[in-house]
């Protein structure tokens, strides 16, 4: 059962928050959605936190967040899902959809259609009039050819949020018959509103209809009627009237549930072609990759000491990689970090030795890819896997590159980071339990034990001794005292071993090789040092298996739990 949490921002103004309580109350009545609540992220009661708690309370653990904005900026992109981040944590296992914003949408046009014909027509019930000498003025029928609208969005540092409201002045036009539609501001970005009435005034405008292109009353809204009223009042040759906001409606409940119906659907794509929070645009380099923070609620005690970046899952996606390490491979040996990122991927890159069984837990929707028959040579294998990260994180989806173990023990983690990193995708790594730790380990072999080794070596054996490629210094490896744990080793592991014991380590010195550790399957073979090569060859020791050799093998073939 999902819950739908309807998510504003907030408002000084009681109007406002009466609007709000009231469209929530709207979508209740309707039926349509089981369980709905909603809270605000600052200023205004009921805060998120008692929202989402309430539906908590009442056994919700899947919700549908819904941002009540008009467009995509700010708090549609960072601030509301870092306030969802906050009630993650308060809330362990909660999970959520997040919504689209509202706008620009067919139902808004016709509301905001219907908020400017009131203003024509009947400015007792339906508009302020702007100008107070005219208060009470009748305008008989809407004369729409006479009528230009000034459309005043919010205004935000976000040119891609602004761009919108554009738009959406453009649609306002579209066959309504209005002489024009002109976007312009309240706050943050221009033209203003005394500029866009004078720049309509300039071209001829006698009447014009002054429409806020907000959800409820508030203290923007206010002033757009105040300045509104201040330029009718310089101007007393112009008609000039203030239609309401879209306000509670059925249109907008409506919208609401459709919004709710498409999360549920679960392909919510945000535009982020024009991001400044992705790509540069003149004046807002600044902004790229920025992370977007929470604000405070004054009641939410939790504050903002943790908050959701760019790598989150459940941030404002631009399509991003996480680099995540599976563990060993049992299903329940991953990270919750890990986990999360899995349940929210759209492609999910794995590799063979990644633990399989995660991969049933996937939507049905997602897309595997299996690196291991990833086509052409195996020289070209990982340019293809790095290809294919870059590209379906390019297209805005959320990639999870799932590896074994951890992903930079031998997992060739870091060279998918920086092919990432040289594309400009978003990328992350998440540490894993690695096998080089974790099979020892399950085959009751402590790596490390007081008073018997002080230090553990995790070396890769793909290349044997002597190779010219090496990078191990196999001889000093001899000399050490402590643990060694062998990687990729089931091929070499006799060459290996030999060199060991030439170079000082005692041949009695006791090694277990430990193979599919974690798995249905896994079994350990004991062995000494110099006999370990034939021994592995004769059990058919194969892989996956990792080798640990020193003292500690023999600690444990002497503990309680061996
Ligand atoms: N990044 C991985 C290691 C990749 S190299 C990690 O951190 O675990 C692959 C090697 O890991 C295998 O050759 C084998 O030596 C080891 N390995 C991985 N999974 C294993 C398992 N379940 N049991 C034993 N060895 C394993």
């Amino acid at each position: 059962m999902t819950g739908l949490v309807i998510v504003g921002h907030g408002t000084r103004s009681a109007a406002g928050v009466d609007q709000f309580a009231a469209l929530v109350e709207r979508v209740r009545r309707r039926g349509a959605v089981a369980d709905v609540e909603g809270g605000f992220i600052e200023l205004s009661r009921p805060p998120l936190t008692d929202a989402v708690g309430a539906l908590v309370a009442r056994g919700h653990r899947a919700l549908v967040a819904l941002p009540l904005v008009l467009t995509a900026a700010g708090h549609g992109k960072g601030d509301i899902p870092a306030a969802m981040g906050r009630e993650q944590q308060r809330h362990p296992g909660l999970t959520y959809r997040y919504g689209r914003p509202l706008g620009p949408h067919p139902l808004l046009h016709d509301a905001l259609e219907q908020r400017i014909d009131a203003a024509l027509g009947h400015t007792r019930a339906g508009a302020v009039p702007a100008g107070a000498d005219r208060a009470g003025t009748e305008l008989a029928a809407a004369d729409r050819a006479g009528t230009w609208v000034a459309l005043i969005g919010r205004g935000s540092t976000d040119p891609d949020a602004n761009a919108e409201v554009a738009k959406v002045a453009r649609l306002l036009w579209e066959g309504r018959g209005y002489a024009g539609v002109e976007p312009g501001f309240i706050s943050l970005a221009q033209p203003s509103v005394p500029e866009v009435l004078d720049r309509l005034r300039r071209l001829g405008a006698r009447r014009i209809v002054v429409a806020p292109y907000f959800l409820f009353a508030g203290v923007l809204p206010d002033r757009i009627v105040a300045q509104s009223a201040e330029f009718a009042a310089a101007h007393p040759d112009l008609d000039v009237r203030v239609a309401e906001v879209i306000g509670d409606c059925d249109a907008l409940a409506e919208l609401v549930l459709e919004r709710h119906a498409e999360a549920l659907g679960g392909d919510i794509r945000m535009n982020c072609d024009t991001c400044a929070y992705r790509v540069s645009m003149p004046g807002f380099a600044d902004k790229v990759g920025r992370p977007q923070r929470p604000h405070d609620h004054p009641d939410d005690p939790v504050g903002h000491h943790h908050h959701h970046g760019h790598d989150g899952h459940d941030h404002h996606d631009h399509g991003s990689v996480a680099v995540v390490g599976g563990g060993p491979g049992p299903d329940d040996l991953i990270t919750v970090r890990a986990q999360a990122l899995l349940d929210a991927a759209d492609v999910v890159v794995v590799d063979r030795l990644a633990p399989q069984g995660l991969l049933a837990g996937l939507r049905p929707d997602v897309l595997v890819i299996d690196a291991a028959k990833v086509p052409r040579g195996p020289s070209m294998a990982q340019d293809a896997i790095n290809a294919a990260l870059v590209s379906h994180a390019r297209a805005g989806r959320r990639v999870v590159r799932l590896k074994g173990g951890d992903p930079y023990v031998f997992g060739r983690g870091h060279e998918e980071v920086l092919a990432c990193r040289a594309a400009g995708v978003p990328v992350t790594v998440v540490p894993g339990v690695s096998s080089a730790l974790a099979a020892p380990a399950l085959a009751g072999v402590p790596v490390t034990h007081r008073g018997v080794a002080h230090d553990v070596t995790v070396v890769s054996g793909h290349l044997p001794p002597g190779h010219p490629d090496s990078l191990v210094d196999w001889a000093a490896l001899a000399r050490a005292r402590g643990t060694v744990v062998l990687l990729m080793a089931v091929d070499t592991i006799a060459k290996i071993a030999a060199v060991l014991v030439e170079h000082g380590r005692p041949p009695e010195t006791p090694v277990l090789a430990v193979q599919d550790a974690g798995l249905p399957g896994q079994r350990s073979v004991p062995a000494r040092l110099d006999e370990i090569g034939a021994v592995a060859a004769a059990e058919g020791i194969g892989p996956p298996a990792v080798f640990v050799l020193g003292p500690v093998v023999g600690v444990a073939a002497t503990g309680p739990s061996a």
